[in-house]
């Protein structure tokens, strides 16, 4: 972790702008979960309450229908029980019941044997001599009584149900029974129903009698086929209606509500393919995610302004507080404005700091820190600004200057003369440094300047700079003298001080070797 927000070199403008990142990313994944989960849950709610609800609209609807239908029927059989011999009598029931209502496909009217003795529409092919053993057939005459098949294959080759009734004469005789026929595959009064398209999000609806046959689908293939046994089948089976999500046969997850319509137990079920319903809710969540995340871009760009005005103040206290040493520092921090707490203590304190410095500084410049000779600060007054610069973490330049053969000066013209040589030399290095580089005379013919900067193209240039000035410059009457000088800097070199001097002298020894008069 350490690592990572090292490499990130991190300060608190881009701290801030990470923190941001990080806590609006989370809410943004889980308010993505969140949404996701909860419009799902709704659709797939409001699904299933749209589902039971039109089942069992169409159970009710079809409910009534069918007790329509064996009223009728019923009616019919007490005409015909008072007069069943009477053929034209049973033609035109027949005929009125196919007609009146259009509910069946076809009517027909059998006696007690099986024979099939009257019928409607008469275009039917239908022997009424031979006696009939389909299964509608067989299961009415067994029953004796109201009689609703399953589907099954016609004598005329027809998918149908038939919906029967028992005739019985005034003495209770059974006589035979009418009976109406719905042609499963083609146009009849359930198909009808369902065919007033729902469709919401391929949406399905069929209806299957007791036996889990297929009685009435929009795909007619299935008609008469048997619904595959799953979990759903048994909830179906047992219970009046109701709504739930299911795995269907297909292995497509659907949402069904189912009805039963009483008169005849068969149950409506409606159907709908869950992809569909998601297809919709991932495209809204996807829109929406759009917009929050161009939401969120202009957040982040919002925190990067205003991380600015938190930051900005920290990050110029904190350069400050490493260039205490220069004579524009107090005025620069007085100008920060301390927007908050934190800066105002550190301008504050900042400003103690540098008021503390430029007392040092004042109390470098008495007498006990400086030189008698030459007014340059001697080896205590050195001392103490290079703890200065340690203790606030100042990085510094350490030039060692010794000038060349300078006994031969003192040997010619005179330990005065050679005095005199050194006031001048001090002097030309006052000239030629700034107020913030420190001059010092660290020994006999020897000086230390201390530069507040770690840059070696800098504090070349300037030791250069001095070097070229010495030996331009005229000793009264005793020529030119020329100086060498030797670089080091800390902490870069060593962190320890008196290391950093001992490699400024060092390279001072090498100027000296390589020929005088030179810079290393
Ligand atoms: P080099 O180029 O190797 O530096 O040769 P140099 O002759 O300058 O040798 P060195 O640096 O060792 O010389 C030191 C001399 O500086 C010894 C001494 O005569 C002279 N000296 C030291 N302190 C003073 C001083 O206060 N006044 C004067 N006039 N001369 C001094
Ligand atoms: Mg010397
Ligand atoms: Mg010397």
């Amino acid at each position: 972790m350490r690592q990572v927000l090292l490499a990130l070199n991190l300060n608190l403008r881009r701290l801030i702008l990470l923190l941001t990142i990080l806590s609006v990313t989370c809410l943004f994944v889980f308010a993505l979960f969140f949404i996701n989960y909860t419009v799902k849950e709704r659709l797939i709610d409001n699904s299933l309450a749209l589902n039971a609800e039109y089942s069992s609209r169409i159970a009710v609807h079809t409910n009534y229908q069918f007790e329509e239908i064996l009223k009728n029927l019923r009616f019919s059989t007490q005409v015909l029980g008072k007069n069943f011999s009477n053929e034209s009598l049973r033609s035109s029931e027949a005929a009125r019941l196919k007609s009146q209502s259009g509910n069946f496909n076809s009517v027909f009217l059998a006696d007690s044997e099986g024979h099939i003795i009257s019928f409607f529409p008469t275009t039917l092919k239908i022997d009424s001599k031979q006696i009939q053993k389909t299964y509608g057939i067989t299961e009415s005459l067994r029953h004796k009584q109201t009689y609703i098949s399953s589907p099954y294959w016609s004598s005329t080759k027809k998918l149908i149900v038939i919906v029967s009734e028992p005739i019985f004469d005034d003495k209770g005789q059974y006589l035979g029974f009418i009976a109406g026929t719905i042609y499963l595959q083609s146009k009849n009064l359930v198909s009808e129903m369902l065919a007033s398209k729902y469709g919401y999000k391929k949406n399905y609806t069929y209806v299957m009698d007791d036996q889990k046959r297929i009685i009435f689908h929009a795909d007619t293939q299935q008609i008469g086929q048997k619904v595959q046994t799953s979990d759903g089948l048994t909830t179906m089976l047992n219970q009046q209606d109701g709504a739930f999500r299911l795995m269907n046969s297909k292995g497509i997850d659907s949402l069904v509500g189912f009805s039963h319509i009483p008169s005849v137990n068969w149950i409506v079920v409606s159907q709908q393919p869950i992809d569909e319903l998601f297809a919709q809710a991932n495209s809204i969540i996807f829109k929406v995610s759009i917009g929050i995340t161009l939401f969120y871009l202009f957040i982040f760009f919002m925190v990067w302004r205003l991380s600015g005005f938190i930051a900005l103040p920290l990050n110029h206290l904190a350069k400050m507080a490493s260039m205490l040493s220069r004579p524009d520092v107090q005025e620069k921090i007085n100008k920060i404005d301390p927007l908050y707490f934190e800066v105002d203590q550190f301008k504050n304190s900042l400003m103690l700091s540098c008021q503390n410095f430029n007392e040092k500084i004042d109390e470098l410049n008495q007498s006990v820190n400086t030189d008698p000779l030459t007014g340059l600060y001697n080896r205590r007054g050195m001392n103490l600004f290079i703890e200065e610069f340690v203790r606030m973490r100042t990085e510094f330049a350490v030039l060692a200057v010794d000038i060349d053969f300078f006994k031969k000066v003192n040997d010619t013209y005179g330990h005065d003369k050679g005095d005199v040589v050194l006031k001048r030399l001090a002097s030309v290095m006052k000239y030629h440094f700034r107020d913030n580089d420190i001059c010092c005379r660290s020994g006999g013919e020897e000086f230390i300047i201390l530069m507040a900067t770690s840059d070696p193209e800098i504090t070349f240039q300037a030791a250069e700079r001095l070097r070229k000035a010495v030996q331009l410059t005229e000793m009264e009457y005793m020529g030119t003298v020329t100086i060498s000088i030797g670089i080091a800097y800390w902490p870069r070199n060593s962190e320890d001080v008196e290391d950093v001097l001992r490699m400024a002298d060092q390279k001072l020894y090498q100027a000296k070797h390589e020929g005088r008069n030179c810079t290393r």
